[in-house]
C-alpha cells in the first residue's frame, strides 16, 4: 500500500500508457503527436474564426486530422499493434502528419505562411525507428505532396497568394523538408552509433566479467569466483540446514609429469582430467581451479555417502584415463581427494583448512585415495545431527 498521498499525475500516465512497458515508448510519441496535433487544430480554428481562412473546409480538416490521431492512439493503446513490427506504425502516422500539413496549406487562406514550418515538426518524428530508405522516402513524398498542394492552391483556391509570395512559400517549403530530413538523418545515425556502442559495452562487461571469474585454462570458475561461491553455498547451507561435502583434489606427482613430458602435455592433462571431473558431477555441483593442479569441488544437498561415492567414481575414472603422447604411448594419472561435511556454524575457512588436512593425509596414505575429515560419517546414518558434531 502506497503511503504517501495519491499521485495524480502518475494516475493519468498509468491510465493513459496502460501496464504494457513495451507500449509506452510508442504511447508517449504518439501522445506527443496527438499534442502538436491540436494546437495545429486550435491555430487553425482561430485563423478561420478570424476571417483568414475559409471555416467549412477548416472545420473538416479539424475534424478528420482529430479523428486521425486520436484512432492512431486508441489503436495502439488497444494492443493490436503489439504484434506489428513497428507498435506504432510510425511512416504511416508521419506520411499523415505531412499530408495533413499539405492539405492545411491549401485551405489556410491568408494564414497559410505558416504551415510549411511545420513540416520539420513531423520529420523530426523520423529518428524513431525508420530506415535511411523510409526517411527519404517520405522526403520525396512530402515534395511531391506540396508541388500537388501549391498547384491545387494557385489554380484551385479563390484565395491563391500572389505567384511571387507562393514561390517563397515553396522555397521555404523545399528548405525546410530538405533541412529537417538532413538533421533527422544525422540524428538516426548517432542514435544507431549509441546503440552499436552499448551493445560493445555490454558485450565488453561480459567478457571482462567471464576473464575475472573464469581460468583461461581450464574454463572452470577461479579462486576469485570460488571464494565468493562457497562462502555463499556455506551460508544458505546452514540456512536450509542441508548438506554441503567440500572436497580438495590434487594430481599426484604432476610436477613429474611436466618435468618428463614438457609444460604443454602437463596443461593438455589438466585440461582432461577437467573434463573427466565435470563427466562425474551434476550440473548443480561447483568445480573449480583452486591453483596450479589443485582443484575444489562443492556439493550441495549431497550426503556423506552420496558425496563419498561420487568422489571415488571420480578418482576411479581419473585413474583410467589414458592420454595418448604425441611419439607414442600413453600417460596416465592419479588424483588424491580430501574431504569435509559442512557443520553448522562453521565458518566457511575452518570447513577449507578440514578438507585441506583430509587431502594431507590422503597424500600421506600413499596417493591416489579418499580420505574424509575425521568426523564426516563414511555412510549416511546416522543422523544428520551426528555430521555436525
Ligand atoms: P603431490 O603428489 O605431492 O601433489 O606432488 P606434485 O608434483 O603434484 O606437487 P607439486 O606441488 O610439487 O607440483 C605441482 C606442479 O604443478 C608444479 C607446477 O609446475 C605444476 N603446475 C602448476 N600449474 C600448472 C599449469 O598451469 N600447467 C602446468 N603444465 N603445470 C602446472
Ligand atoms: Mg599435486
Ligand atoms: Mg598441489
Amino acid at each position: 500500500m502506497p503511503l504517501g498521498p495519491p499521485n495524480l499525475a502518475d494516475d493519468l500516465v498509468r491510465t493513459l500508457l496502460g501496464s504494457d512497458a513495451r507500449l509506452h515508448r510508442p504511447l508517449t510519441m504518439t501522445v506527443l503527436a496527438l499534442l502538436i496535433m491540436a494546437t495545429s487544430i486550435m491555430v487553425m480554428e482561430w485563423v478561420a474564426a478570424a476571417g483568414l481562412a475559409r471555416p467549412a473546409p477548416v472545420h473538416g480538416w479539424a475534424l478528420a486530422t482529430g479523428a486521425w490521431m486520436v484512432g492512431c492512439f486508441a489503436l495502439i493503446r488497444s494492443g493490436h499493434t503489439r504484434q506489428w513490427r513497428d507498435t506504432a506504425f510510425t511512416i504511416v502516422q508521419i506520411g499523415a502528419a505531412l499530408t495533413c500539413n499539405a492539405a492545411a496549406y491549401v485551405i489556410a487562406g491568408e494564414a497559410r505562411g505558416i504551415v510549411p514550418p511545420l513540416l520539420s515538426l513531423a520529420m523530426v518524428f523520423c529518428v524513431f525507428g525508420l530506415s535511411v530508405r523510409q526517411i527519404k522516402g517520405l522526403l520525396v513524398y512530402s515534395l511531391g505532396l506540396y508541388a500537388v498542394a501549391g498547384a491545387v492552391t494557385q489554380w484551385g483556391t479563390p484565395d491563391a497568394p500572389a505567384p511571387a509570395l507562393a514561390t517563397v512559400y515553396m522555397i521555404v517549403v523545399v528548405v525546410v523538408l530538405v533541412a529537417s530530413t538532413v538533421l533527422a538523418l544525422r540524428i538516426r545515425a548517432m542514435r544507431q552509433q549509441l546503440k552499436t556502442q552499448r551493445r560493445e559495452l555490454a558485450e565488453a562487461v561480459h567478457h571482462i566479467r567471464g576473464l575475472a571469474t573464469r581460468d583461461e585454462l581450464t574454463g572452470l570458475p577461479n579462486r576469485r569466483y570460488m571464494q565468493e561461491a562457497m562462502r555463499l553455498a556455506c551460508l544458505n547451507a546452514q540456512r536450509s540446514e542441508r548438506p554441503l561435502l567440500l572436497a580438495q583434489l590434487d594430481l599426484d606427482d604432476f610436477k613429474r609429469v611436466n618435468d618428463t613430458h614438457g609444460h604443454a602435455v602437463g596443461d593438455a592433462v589438466l585440461q582432461a582430467f577437467c573434463a573427466t571431473a565435470q563427466g562425474c558431477i551434476r550440473a548443480t555441483d561447483v568445480l573449480a581451479r583452486w591453483g596450479g593442479e589443485e582443484f575444489l569441488l562443492m556439493l550441495v544437498g549431497t550426503t556423506p555417502g552420496q558425496g563419498t561415492r561420487l568422489l571415488e567414481r571420480l578418482r576411479e575414472a581419473v585413474a583410467a584415463m589414458a592420454l595418448a603422447l604425441e611419439g607414442g604411448g600413453s600417460l596416465r594419472i592419479t588424483v588424491s581427494i580430501g574431504a569435509a561435511m559442512l557443520r553448522a556454524d562453521e565458518p566457511c575457512e575452518d570447513l577449507l583448512k578440514r578438507s585441506d588436512d583430509a587431502l594431507y593425509r590422503a597424500k600421506h596414505q600413499g596417493r591416489n585415495c579418499v580420505v574424509l575429515a575425521h568426523d564426516t560419517p563414511l555412510t549416511d546414518s546416522p543422523a544428520p545431527e551426528a555430521q555436525r558434531g
